[in-house]
């Protein structure tokens, strides 16, 4: 229970509601408990009738009165067992709620290195299938144990008031059932975990296929998928069998317990009858009522230890991931504008998980304002620094600067609200084109949007589409070319203003004439602002105040335009990589 602990502030969050479910319950129960008794009467009435201790009207009067009380109760305990669910279950709603929120929050706050060493199936599996299994723990797992719990204490004692024998030998079979149903349900949940992983492997498995489907038609690979798609489904259909095979037994074992403990209390309260040990049959009516109410919470124990044991498993995953501490800290509460001086001081940098030292030794200064192109080899190290620049990473060795201080000891909110990036790998959601725009500044009027298209030379092409602005994208809508992607993302970051952008690599797949118009905007977008341009076209450095050529993580050249005038006079528009084979 230590890491359940953990839901305890969720509880108490509330706790009143809770209170007001448990008293609900107990009132619940406590109406379903008056009919047992009055079914004995009834039958005692009757019995009454046949030894002529009770004249017939009198004995119709009483049936009908016991019959109303016995409608009645059941209402009642109807009513309250509804409004138990309702708050209850409500509650536990509510929980799942707040820690959905509170997991996907966190999340959000985690670095780039952490989502690196998490597959996103686990992380999505955090947020869903662990949270569930929490839920039942806070929810019905608190119900149903206080509906036995209450059961056991109002009930237990009463049958052995009204009849011990009897009591004794129909309580006998009923802790062996509460043994059998846990292990039972803690194989059928081994199992139907099994049953799920294998789901979640044949849906990638179909998803990867429908997504590739191109690639596999176009190397006619249709058989070999259709046969790696059979081997699964065996290996499914065994999975799945082997969990319906324990399932079958819950209900049998159920019912074949309750049988034993129906024929225990028909025989010893038969025999106990002949021998006038007592008074009525009556009794053994209410004791066959007893054992059918008593059996579903005796099987609650069993189920209620594995759910718990379950929802302790998840909770324990969960908290490993709340306890991650993000690696890169908002360490300064205060928010101060920035002006956008960037500078890199001896600054090496290595990834974690790869080991590649991506950044050796790099230093530089862009002032205020500047424009920078950065131009290399892909693996140069050329988006690792624009990276570094967002703060996506922290630096190893050396210090960047923004403004003249240490780049952590910037509130990390006003750095990356003061920076307008176009990641090499252009992301939109599938979502419309407007509100990919709008990521950029979400009170954004429709005419700056547009404006910021038409610089981004983006508008045409919208206003091609059908639905124009409101053209969604994405695997519901339409699938944009590498191209017209790149300058929807440009739009997105010319829509923030911002004094900082980040240009990575975001005119790669645009014809050069088009480049030619986005270059001139741009130029135009960006003065007083500090550009990083990143390219492994020259051309596209052709507006920059200064060039940086890198090479293998170091800097090969650096200098303005005219400084290197000769690699672009020979060179113009031809790709680094070959220009860096002549070399
Ligand atoms: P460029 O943008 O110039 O093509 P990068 O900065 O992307 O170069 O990459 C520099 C080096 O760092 C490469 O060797 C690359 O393999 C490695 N690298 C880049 N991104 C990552 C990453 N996210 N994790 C691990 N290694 C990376
Ligand atoms: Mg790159």
């Amino acid at each position: 229970m230590k890491e359940l602990k953990y839901l305890n502030k969720y509880l108490k969050k509330y706790w009143l509601k809770l209170f007001v479910g448990i008293i609900i319950t107990i009132i619940a129960r406590v109406f379903s408990l008056v009919m047992p008794s009055y079914v004995n009467k009834s039958i005692t009435a009757v019995e009454g009738f046949f030894a002529k201790t009770l004249t017939a009207d009198q004995a119709k009067d009483l049936l009908q009165e016991y019959i109303l009380i016995i409608i009645g109760a059941a209402l009642l305990s109807g009513l309250f067992t509804f409004l138990m669910r309702q708050t209850i279950i409500n509650v536990s709603r509510y929980i799942e709620y707040d820690l959905k929120n509170e997991v996907f929050d966190h999340y959000q706050l985690l670095s780039l290195n952490f989502y690196k060493r998490n597959r996103i199936g686990d992380l999505m599996n955090r947020i869903s299938e662990d949270v569930g299994q929490v839920r039942l723990y806070a929810g019905p797992a608190i119900m149903y144990g206080i509906q036995t719990l209450t059961l056991f204490v109002c009930l237990i004692p009463l049958m052995f008031i009204k009849a011990p024998t009897i009591a004794f030998y129909t309580l006998v079979p009923l802790p062996v059932l509460s043994v059998l149903i846990y292990q039972i349900s803690r194989i059928i949940h081994k199992r139907s975990t099994k049953v799920q992983e294998f789901l979640s492997t044949l849906s990638t498995f179909a998803q990867e296929s429908f997504s590739g489907v191109a690639v596999i038609k176009a190397y006619s690979l249709e058989d070999k998928t259709n046969q790696e798609l059979t081997d699964l489904a065996i290996e499914g259909k065994d999975t799945s069998m082997a969990l319906a095979k324990v399932n079958a037994w819950f209900f049998p074992l159920m019912i074949l317990l309750i049988g034993i403990s129906n024929v225990f209390v028909i025989y010893i309260g038969g025999k106990q009858y002949i021998n006038g040990e007592i008074e009525s049959v009556g009794i053994i009516a209410e004791f066959i009522l007893y054992v059918n109410m008593l059996t579903w919470p005796v099987a609650v124990v069993g189920w209620l230890t594995s759910i718990v044991q379950r929802a302790e498993a998840s909770q324990k995953r969960i908290n490993e991931f709340l306890q991650e501490e993000p690696s890169i800290a908002n360490s300064v509460r205060e928010e101060t504008p920035l002006k956008g001086k960037i500078e890199f001081k001896n600054v090496s940098f290595t990834y974690e998980d790869t080991h590649i030292e991506a950044l050796k030794n790099i230093s530089f200064t862009i002032e205020q304002g500047q424009t920078v192109a950065f131009l290399g080899k892909t693996g140069s190290g050329k988006s690792t620094i624009l990276d570094l620049v967002a703060r996506l990473y922290d630096v190893a060795a050396g210090e960047i600067l923004i403004d003249d201080t240490p780049i952590q000891h910037l509130n990390l909110n006003s750095l990356r609200s003061s920076i307008g990036a176009v990641p090499q790998d252009a992301f939109l959601f599938s979502d419309t084109i407007e509100n990919n725009v709008r990521f950029g500044d979400e009170n954004a009027t429709m005419d700056q949007i547009i404006a910021v298209a038409k610089k981004a030379v983006v508008h045409e092409n919208i206003m091609g589409f059908t639905k124009k602005y409101d053209t969604i994208l994405g695997e519901r809508g339409i699938t944009l070319s590498g191209g017209q992607k790149q300058r929807v993302s440009i739009a997105r970051a010319l829509l923030k203003n911002p004094k900082i952008y980040l240009f990575d690599d975001c005119l790669s797949a645009v014809d050069t004439e088009t480049e030619e118009e986005i270059l001139n905007n741009l130029k135009e977008a960006s003065q007083h602002r500090t550009t990083l341009i990143v390219s492994h076209r020259v051309s596209s450095a052709k507006n920059a105040d200064k060039i940086i050529v890198l090479e293998n993580g170091k800097i090969l050249q650096e200098g303005t335009h005219e400084e290197l005038n000769n690699i672009e006079g020979y060179y113009k528009d031809l790709y680094l990589d070959q220009l860096s084979e002549k070399d």
